[in-house]
């Protein structure tokens, strides 16, 4: 009783207040007495309510009405826990019929209770599980034909013909293009074949579709007949739509990659294997079956050492999961080299590297245009060398490997002499052709290692290591150079003379970078010029300050000329017979910002040098021309103003055209405007364009006068050829002339001269009074000396003419009066 949890009980009045139970049942309820005689009252209180009242009314019934009852309830225990129990009842009868005693039996069915809620717990599981799940389960007779689904399914109409049931699969309405699948299917189905996974598409009435997964197993009975199919089915439209974009991405991924010549690559660190996809075989050239992508199988195909760069690369990546890039060079199987353009990336899983994955793009086109462009960018077009921009790189590259100790790199800078007078009196071709010419003789003089560049117009650079196997010693190879560029050359347009002037530095002695070797090729090269062309000079440190200066106060001429630095002086120039200034020499100022004024005789050489005098000039000459037409405007009498003009301004480019737009743009009649020449104008030229220049000056009614005569060679020849109207005896000349009887008598016979030829004489450095009444008594035109004024600046000059012209007509009237006295 025990084992079984059962008690029993009973009650021998309807109206008793006590029940007699067995010792289960009074230890089911806790409330055991000696007599087992227990209170209804105190067994009442062990139920629930409601199982009480029902409990009540059934025992009451079970006495008035002879009815057995059994009653499921719960039994709540001292400790708070509940028992399920059932409480049976039965009646006893006495013999007229009425029921005499009732008695029964309490089972706590705990257990069972538990076990069955467990199975009504997990059943209702499985059909939440069903009924949420978007599969579902079907069956199918022994003739196939599917059982109506039980229940209604969500879905369109293809899904209800399915679930409708009715007809076997194949006789439902599905996509044509899967008759061999489905005539598959049915086999496997009549021969009574599990399937899994079998896709098919069926078609509603409305034309609507779905995409069926369906998986099923044959069942047999016992003795082995079939019944039919019991199985799975799920709705995969959606995925079939993302299954056929996919395709349809990758499709076009695939495309873009054959379009774009990419392939791409993975490799996977835990197999170590590499695989390529068919486009990157392609790229290659290569049959995929035939190759095994491995390192050792590739490396023969990269080109220099790009297959240890790619392989640095990959390190890289796996060390920082970074993304690389990297063009690199590679052999087709054709021979011929491509470039490929490479991404790299870490392929992660997890958190974890798990490999590489790649692109490798075909990007030769691009890189040959590239080439070419580069070609042009560091390619002279017109000689074929090296040009500026690449000469510049080479040197810097130079620097960048550590020099070795034996042997040595020269550079040479090599300035072509006299190739600016060919270039405008032959003309621009034959400068062309004189330029290629001059390459020609450069390759063919230096070792094919040297490095040859054309750095500007007329100047090259040559590098040379001595290692060379035809190494000469750098000044001996500069020499060779200039003598086989100082033979004169028979082009189509004439006979060409040119030179050659060469700086040479020694690196990395000479300079222990790019930028200085450079520079002090350049002070050699200007030393050479200095010291009088035709030569080639190595850098010596020593000249390096004194060049160093001279180019520092280039740098600071140009910025005056440029920033409105310079001024004009003006020196007046009186005529001897009337007194009268008849004309200034304008005469450059400029002062250093911080040296102070710096007399032209100084700078103009520096201005020479530097080319930098044919914009200074420009500049004098209308800052002259406007200040005279200013005084002009002023009311001042017309007076001549003489411009300095240096050989360069006439040698290079059209300096009658300057003139003549200076006079046009300032207004000034051009009788009153008189150039200043020297005889260096003459050296170092071809005659004609001097010539034609100043014949054309003369004809525009320009003076010309021959400034510093008797201070250089002094030949009376160019005045009788040239136009000449004035002479200006220099100022060394005139100095002495009170005190040496020779230089008077010199001076009288080139003042008749000039005359002779119908030139006026003016004498310059005049200091004293006596000096100007000898130079009047040889009859001197006109005198330009400190003895009148030094030069002064713009707005002084008309004062001072005014009183040198003052005292003249006073120094008149004294003489005058002398005169009337004697
Ligand atoms: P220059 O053309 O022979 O000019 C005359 C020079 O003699 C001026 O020197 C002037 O100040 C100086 N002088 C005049 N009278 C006397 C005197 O009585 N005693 C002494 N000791 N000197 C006297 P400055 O201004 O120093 O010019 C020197 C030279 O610089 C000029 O000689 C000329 O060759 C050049 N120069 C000046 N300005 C220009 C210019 O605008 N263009 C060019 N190309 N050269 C210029
Ligand atoms: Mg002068
Ligand atoms: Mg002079």
């Amino acid at each position: 009783m025990k084992m079984a949890r059962i008690g029993y009980w009973e009650s021998y009045n309807a109206a008793a207040t006590d029940f007699w139970m067995s010792p289960e049942v009074a230890s089911l309820y806790e409330l055991q007495t000696p007599t087992n005689s227990i209170p209804t009252a105190a067994m009442r209180d062990r139920h629930p309510a409601e199982s009480r009242d029902v409990l009540q009314a059934h025992y009451a019934v079970c006495w008035t009405e002879g009815r057995p009852f059994a009653v499921e309830t719960k039994l709540l225990k001292a400790d708070g826990a509940q028992l399920d129990c059932v409480v049976h009842g039965e009646p006893e009868f006495d013999s007229n019929g009425r029921v005499q005693r009732v008695f029964g039996v309490v089972r706590d069915v705990t257990p069972e209770a538990s076990a069955l809620r467990q199975l009504a717990d997990s059943e209702q599981r499985l059909a939440d599980f069903v009924s949420t799940a978007s599969d579902w389960c079907w069956e199918s007779g022994p003739d196939h034909r599917l059982l109506p689904y039980p229940k209604s399914l969500d879905g369109n109409s293809a899904l209800q013909t399915v679930a409708s049931g009715g007809k076997a699969r194949w006789e439902l309405s599905f996509a044509p293009e899967e008759q061999g699948s489905m005539a598959q299917h049915r086999a496997d189905m009549e021969a009574h074949r599990p399937f899994r996974d079998f896709i098919y598409t069926s078609i509603g009435d409305d034309g609507s579709r779905i995409s069926i997964s369906t998986s099923g197993k044959p069942i047999f009975a016992d003795d082995g007949t079939f019944l039919g199919y019991r199985g799975t089915a799920s709705d995969i439209t959606q995925l079939e739509v993302a299954r056929a974009l996919l395709d349809q991405r990758t499709r076009a991924l695939e495309e873009a990659h054959q379009l774009g010549k990419i392939g791409t690559w993975n490799h996977r660190l835990e197999t170590g294997r590499t695989v390529w996809s068919p486009e990157l075989y392609q790229l290659l050239g290569l049959e995929p079956g035939a190759f095994e992508p491995t390192y050792e199988n590739t490396t023969s195909y990269f080109l220099d050492d790009d297959a240890q760069r790619l392989l640095k690369l990959q390190g890289r990546v796996l060390r920082g999961s970074t993304t690389e890039a990297a063009d690199i060079r590679i052999q087709h199987a054709d021979g011929a080299p491509r470039d490929l353009a490479i991404i790299c990336k870490a392929e992660i899983s997890n958190g974890k590297i798990v490999g590489l994955i790649g692109t490798a793009q075909d990007v030769t086109d691009r890189k040959e245009a590239e080439r070419r462009l580069e070609q042009l960018a560091y390619t002279d077009p017109l000689t074929g060398l090296a040009n500026r921009a690449l000469f510049k790189c080479k040197l810097a590259g130079l620097f960048e490997e550590p020099f070795s100790d034996d042997g040595h790199n020269a550079l040479l800078l090599i300035d072509l002499d006299r190739f600016k007078e060919v270039n405008d009196s032959l003309g621009h071709s034959t400068g062309d052709s004189l330029l290629i010419h001059v390459a020609k003789i450069l390759r063919q003089e230096l070792d094919p290692q040297a490095f040859i560049a054309r750095i500007g117009g007329d100047e090259f650079a040559v590098l040379t290591n001595s290692q060379c196997a035809s190494a000469d010693d750098p000044i001996t190879l500069a020499n060779r150079i200039i003598a086989k560029l100082s033979v004169p050359v028979e082009l189509a347009e004439g006979e060409a003379c040119i030179g050659a002037t060469i700086g040479v530095a020694i690196l990395p002695e000479h300079g222990a970078t790019a930028e200085k070797a450079s520079r002090n090729a350049d002070l050699a090269l200007y030393m050479a010029k200095e010291a009088g062309r035709g030569r080639a000079q190595l850098f010596e440190p020593i000249y390096a300050e004194a060049v160093d200066q001279k180019l520092d106060l280039g740098r600071r001429l140009r910025q005056a000329v440029e920033t409105g630095g310079l001024t004009t002086h003006y020196q007046p120039q009186i005529d001897l017979k009337s007194g009268r200034v008849v004309g200034f020499e304008a005469l450059l100022r400029w002062s250093h910002p911080e040296r102070g004024p710096i007399s032209p005789s100084e700078f103009i050489p520096i201005a020479e040098s530097s080319g930098l005098i044919v914009d200074l000039g420009h500049w004098v000459l209308r800052d002259a021309c406007k200040q005279m037409r200013a005084w002009l405007d002023a009311g001042l009498p017309p007076r001549c103003i003489s411009v300095n003009v240096s050989p360069a301004q006439i040698w290079n480019g059209d300096f009658e055209a300057v003139v003549s737009a200076v006079l046009a743009e300032t207004g000034l009649p051009a009788k009153l405007l008189c150039l200043e020449l020297t005889e260096n104008l003459f050296v170092d030229h071809t005659k004609q364009k001097v010539s034609t220049t100043l014949a054309a000056l003369s004809k525009l009614g320009i003076q010309l006068a021959l400034d510093d005569f008797g201070s250089g060679y002094s030949s009376l020849g160019y005045l009788t050829r040239l136009p000449f109207n004035c002479l200006k005896i220099d100022r060394t000349f005139v100095d002495g002339i009170a005190t040496v009887p020779e230089k008077r008598k010199l001076l009288g016979g080139i003042i008749a001269l000039s005359h002779g030829l119908g030139m006026c004489v003016v004498a310059e450095g005049a200091e004293l009074a006596a000096e100007v009444d000898l130079l009047a008594a040889f009859d001197c035109d006109f005198v330009q000396g400190y003895v009148f004024s030094k030069p002064v600046a713009a707005d002084q000059a008309p004062g001072v003419a005014a009183e040198i012209e003052r005292e003249a007509v006073m120094m008149q009237a004294r003489r005058a009066q002398l005169a009337a006295c004697l």
